[in-house]
């Protein structure tokens, strides 16, 4: 999978505070913000501030600090939403086979009602 990132994608001009976005979470080295166009009550993106186009590309460039603070923030994202209880799910898209839109890694994290199956056609 080709890793060249492109600084001119829409995550990119969110963290340079270029495009606005509802901040959920933030801190040294993740973003988490509610997705524009959610697909559940609760459906917020969480994205490190380094320029990673995926997760092959973030799991073999991140420094280990990276890691841990995108791994918690994740957790810190569904505290703050209260989705634990209730149950909730994370999910990157990466590269075409996943209809990976936006070139900038990003975790979705959706929750607020019951998400069925995670692939369609699935039993
Ligand atoms: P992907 O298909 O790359 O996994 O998901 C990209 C996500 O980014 C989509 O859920 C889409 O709604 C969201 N998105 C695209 N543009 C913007 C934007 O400008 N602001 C926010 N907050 N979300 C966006």
């Amino acid at each position: 999978m080709p890793a060249a990132y492109d600084p001119n994608n829409i995550f990119a001009k969110i963290l340079r505070g270029e495009i606005p976005c509802k901040k959920v979470y933030e801190d040294d080295h993740v973003l988490a913000f509610d997705d524009i166009a959610p697909q559940a009550p609760v459906h917020v993106l969480v994205i490190p501030k380094g320029p990673y186009v995926h997760w092959d590309d973030f799991s073999e460039k991140a420094s280990d600090a990276e890691l841990a603070a995108f791994s918690r923030a994740i957790g810190a994202v569904a505290r703050a939403r209260g989705l634990g209880p209730d149950g909730f799910r994370v999910i990157a898209n990466n590269g075409g086979n996943a209809h990976q839109e936006v070139p900038h890694l990003h975790m979705h994290v959706l929750g607020g009602r019951p998400l069925g199956r995670m692939l369609p056609g699935k039993g």
